[in-house]
């Protein structure tokens, strides 16, 4: 096996997906499965696809590209660029939007190719990332309605991404009124109402979930089997789906304070170091170019991250729970950030068992 790699339980991976879809159907709740963290993997998403999944949802154009051969429907999550409004209704049935120049792109490029693209029309409620602000909604749908080719499917939220804001019943409900007064203004039905991500799971634990709202955008929740408000486990979900193997290139006892005159490291920091005496150190090749290194967490309890540079990782394993040799594998398991990091690097593998 080569190393670093990205390990994937398929079996948990499964055991998450199908609980998510579960707990949300009891609720009449639509999940669209999130691929983006893991950049559209196809194997990924063909796991939720089995399980059941019908929506399929991602922020890039190049990962819904590679999701194509799957026969669900495509969500795009990031609002579009106006230069990709072709890609977007090539790719994409599915699109969240928050302008109308760009609705207005989308509307006419499905024209032209006799499509309908739907959009889900954002609505801002106190995060400050994307969507339009409530009290515009009626005049913003009332336009959106004059677009030909577009079929306006809802409206939709997102929470807990820039300004940390927690979904609750105040604010979903807001989004659920919006939905209602654009439905009795324009006489038109809405068929979605989406409440937003992995971060609105925990309303349906707390039996507080707007009846509204019948879809929610899921990622992290089923990659790493944690609802994002509270960062609570959800149910008996596996939180270890993922995990990371490096391999130890350097083995070595040395000072745990830098000799020599000090200066920047390769990052351009200026670091203090603590005298901890002589070391039990080892290096594994991986770096800050493959993961967040301050959001991996070794597996051996007994072993502390000391630094990280572009392809190395220095550990502390003088309290390791077991002996390394150079060559010898460690596993560490990884925050959301360092999972999305590591997908992205192409110098990760990854392997699925
Ligand atoms: C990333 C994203 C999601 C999924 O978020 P998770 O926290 O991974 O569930 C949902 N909606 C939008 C708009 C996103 O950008």
């Amino acid at each position: 096996m080569r190393h670093p790699v990205l390990i994937i339980d398929k079996e948990k991976l499964k055991y998450n997906t199908k609980s998510i879809l579960k707990m949300c159907k009891e609720v009449n709740i639509e999940v669209t499965a999130v691929t983006k963290a893991c950049c559209g993997n196809p194997e990924i998403a063909e796991i939720f696809v089995d399980c059941g999944v019908r929506i399929l949802a991602d922020s890039k154009i190049e990962n819904l590209e590679r999701l194509s051969k799957f026969q669900v429907t495509k969500m795009l999550l990031r609002i579009p660029m106006l230069s990709e409004v072709e890609d977007v209704v090539r790719c994409a049935d599915i699109s969240l939007n928050s302008e109308l120049k760009t609705m207005k792109a989308l509307s006419d490029v499905a024209q032209k190719t006799g499509k309908k693209h739907n959009i889900i029309l954002m609505i801002e409620m106190g995060d400050l990332r994307e969507g339009i602000l409530a009290e515009d909604a009626l005049e913003y749908a009332e336009r959106i309605l004059r677009f030909e080719g577009i079929n306006l499917l809802g409206v939709g939220t997102n929470l807990n991404c820039y300004g940390g804001i927690i979904p609750d019943e105040y604010n979903l409900s807001r989004l659920a009124s919006v939905a209602d007064s654009i439905e009795e203004a324009y006489g038109i039905q809405l068929q979605i109402v989406s409440g937003g991500n992995s971060g609105s799971l925990y309303l349906l634990r707390d039996k507080k979930m707007p009846s509204r709202v019948n879809h929610l955008r899921i990622g992290e929740a089923i990659l790493r089997g944690i609802e994002t408000s509270f960062h609570k486990k959800i149910g008996n979900l596996h939180s270890d789906v993922f995990s990371l193997r490096t391999e130890i290139v350097e083995l070595k006892d040395k000072p745990s304070v830098p000799f020599g005159s000090a200066g920047f490291n390769a990052f351009g920091e200026k670091k203090n170091f603590m005298d901890k005496g002589i070391l039990k150190r080892a290096i594994v090749a991986c770096g800050r170019q493959d993961v967040l290194c301050e959001q991996i967490i070794p597996q051996d309890t007994g072993i502390e991250i000391i630094g990280a540079s572009s392809d190395h990782l220095i550990l502390n394993i003088t309290c390791a729970n077991r002996q390394y040799e150079v060559g010898d594998t460690i596993d560490f398991s990884l925050s959301y950030g360092a999972l999305v990091a590591a997908f992205t690097s192409e110098y990760v593998h990854k392997v699925f068992f």
